[in-house]
């Protein structure tokens, strides 16, 4: 580029900043294992490293016909799924929309229309079910619960738009039960799923094994199985029968480094904390995830408009909005491997509302640097958490079996090098052998599949 000098090592500074060397990667694993035994030895720690009550992973040989419902966004889904206990999966699905009345209103009207979408399904999907037959039933919840069993779960707090009155502090299974049974629907609720464990269990299905499941979409979380002898806040009266050797822990890693030991924060990182919902909290999904992202790209580059470095000091109504700027829009401007960056172009005169004549080759450019810093240092991050898992449940020890990761979300599938930039710290931090052997991929349907097959776990676990 042609940039002069002093802006040259202005952007080298900013760079500096979103690297990390070797040793701050080794810190932060450290932090990690060390976060990972506080939440799993008392409550009220962050992360949670929540118990699931899941203490058996599928192995592909798990058979049967189960409803699995996902309620998170925008859809309440419905799905049938049969098991065909050969690493194969049968399913079929309807989505029923879930209204802002209803996502705002009375818990039991919300807790009805599920029912009644679960009734419709059942009578227009041809589910073959006889009268006296129950149907056993997996919720794939993805809101923070605090679990005592399997199907048991008491809301902790709505996000995502969700504010149902009457629900926090009640056991999401039964306020679902109740209203199958208002309804006379032959539904048994059997296992409540977070979307990681969900994750877990699908990819340990069709694999035949998993260590982790890990979400990097809109948020970042992750699950995986550790030994009850490490889950040390978890009692023996905890259980009604014989205190299980293994169990699924959600570990809420969003919250890691919430205490600001080990990432080193940008002004632009400290910026899109102060001004967001929830300042001082999920620190570490704040430089990792999908709806962030974009945002700390956006700081960035308004620092450096700020400075006149970047559009000659002009910026844009789309720019200058909060959130402006979304993070499925560096991934566009990644996956351009054109010279002189006609998609980035289009994104900015089209999408960000830049003049085009404002728009020099020396702004793409640096547009397109900015997106590589913060999607990097993402990437790299997110290696940290499972090089932790690795850490933490020794599976790499001994054997040269993989070690295998199911994942989900769009910033994992679709974001260009984002498992190569996690795959780069990972070696760093359990070296290339055990990276090598490390076999990451996607996990199918985790909150159709995952949910039947926390279903059916529940059945077994009785
Ligand atoms: P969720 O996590 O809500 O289930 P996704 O996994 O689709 O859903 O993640 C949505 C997030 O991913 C949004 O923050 C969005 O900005 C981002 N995103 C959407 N499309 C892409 C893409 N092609 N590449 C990278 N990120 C994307």
């Amino acid at each position: 580029t042609s940039l002069n000098p002093a802006a040259l090592e202005f952007l080298e500074r900013i760079e500096r900043q979103f690297y990390l060397d070797d040793d701050q990667l080794r810190a932060i694993l450290a932090q990690f294992l060390k976060e990972f035994e506080l939440g799993l030895s008392k409550y009220g720690e962050s992360p949670a490293m929540v118990p699931t009550y899941v203490t058996h992973l599928p192995d592909g040989s798990e058979r049967g016909t189960f409803l699995a419902l996902d309620l998170g966004g925008t859809n309440l889904r419905v799905c049938q799924v049969t098991l065909l206990g050969n690493r194969q999966v049968e399913m079929n699905q309807s989505k029923y929309r879930v209204s802002e009345a209803l996502k705002t209103g009375e818990a039991e009207d919300l807790f009805n229309y599920i029912a009644d979408s679960v009734d419709h399904f059942l009578t227009t999907a041809d589910v073959p079910l006889t009268e006296d037959e129950t149907l056993y039933l997996g919720l794939t919840f993805s809101f923070p619960v605090e679990q005592t069993a399997i199907n048991k779960g008491k809301l902790l707090s709505w996000t995502k738009g969700f504010a149902a009155t009457h629900a926090i502090g009640n056991d999401v299974m039964q306020m679902l039960q109740d209203a199958l049974d208002r309804r006379h629907i032959h539904v048994k609720c059997a296992a409540l799923i977070n979307d990681t464990v969900g994750c877990l269990m699908s990819r340990a299905y069709f694999s035949g094994g998993c260590i982790l499941g890990a979400i990097f979409g809109t948020g970042t979380n992750g699950a995986y199985v550790d030994n009850m002898s490490a889950v040390k806040k978890l009692s023996k009266d905890a259980f009604e029968g014989a205190r299980p050797d293994h169990m699924v822990i959600n570990t809420e890693w969003g919250a890691f480094d919430n205490g600001r030991k080990v990432i080193p924060r940008t002004i632009f990182d400290n910026k899109l904390d102060r001004e967001s919902i929830n300042p001082r909290f999920q620190a570490y999904e704040k430089c990792i995830s999908g709806m962030y992202l974009g945002e700390i790209v956006r700081n960035i580059l308004l620092y450096l408009i700020d400075n006149s470095i970047l559009f000659g000091g002009d910026s844009s109504k789309q720019f200058n909005a909060h959130y402006g700027f979304d993070t499925e829009l560096m991934s566009n401007i990644a996956s351009d491997k054109s010279d002189e960056g006609t998609a980035c172009r289009a994104i900015l005169t089209q999408k960000m509302g830049m003049d085009d004549k404002v728009v020099q080759p020396n702004d793409i450019a640096i547009v397109r640097w900015a997106c590589t810093i913060v999607a990097t240092r993402a990437a790299k991050l997110s290696g940290c958490a499972v090089a932790a898992i690795i850490e933490q449940t020794h599976c790499a020890d001994g054997h040269e079996d993989f070690v295998d990761v199911g994942v989900d979300g769009s910033l994992i599938q679709f974001y260009p090098g984002f498992e190569d930039g996690l795959r780069s710290s990972l070696r760093v931090l359990v070296g290339e052998k055990i990276e090598k052997r490390t076999r990451i991929g996607l996990a199918k349907d985790g909150s159709g599949i995952g949910a039947a097959l926390g279903a059916l776990a529940s059945l077994k676990q009785e």
